[in-house]
């Protein structure tokens, strides 16, 4: 990754502003689990993180070429270094998740969306909905 402290620090400020959450000292590709030290490019979702590779990955599977499975790590086969290291961006990520569901919900509830329209695709009960998220 060719470094650009001054770029990924602003990045960082602006993405920790706009979550409203601060990110792990080291951020991970929230696909292949690799870390922003080990790839060119980490580009930043609301709450996921993709890598140059992946993306490669992404547009060859849109325009239909083959993919190679060769080089894909699963992610619990990782060295226990690498576990620890990505602890922190899965933390975030899980975090950052759950915000921005609480976020939706008190969208809709703002709305006047029902308890019963939110649980349905949650899949869980009214009473559970409005305890999970009131
Ligand atoms: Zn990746």
């Amino acid at each position: 990754m060719t470094p650009r402290p001054k770029a990924e620090a602003k990045a960082r400020r602006q993405l920790e502003r706009t979550v409203g959450r601060k990110l792990p000292a080291t951020l991970h590709c929230s696909f292949c689990g690799k870390s922003q030290l080990e790839v060119e490019k980490l580009i930043a979702g609301p709450t996921v993180f993709i890598c140059n590779e992946c993306v490669a990955m992404c547009n060859d599977v849109i325009a239909d070429r083959p993919v190679p499975a060769a080089g894909y790590t699963k992610p619990l086969e990782r060295s226990t270094e690498q576990l620890l290291s990505l602890i922190g961006s899965v933390n975030y990520a899980a975090d950052a998740s759950r915000d921005f569901l609480q976020s939706i919900v008190d969208t809709l509830r703002q709305r006047e969306v029902s308890w019963a329209a939110i649980a349905e695709p949650l899949g869980v009960s009214r009473q559970s909905a409005w305890e999970r998220f009131s």
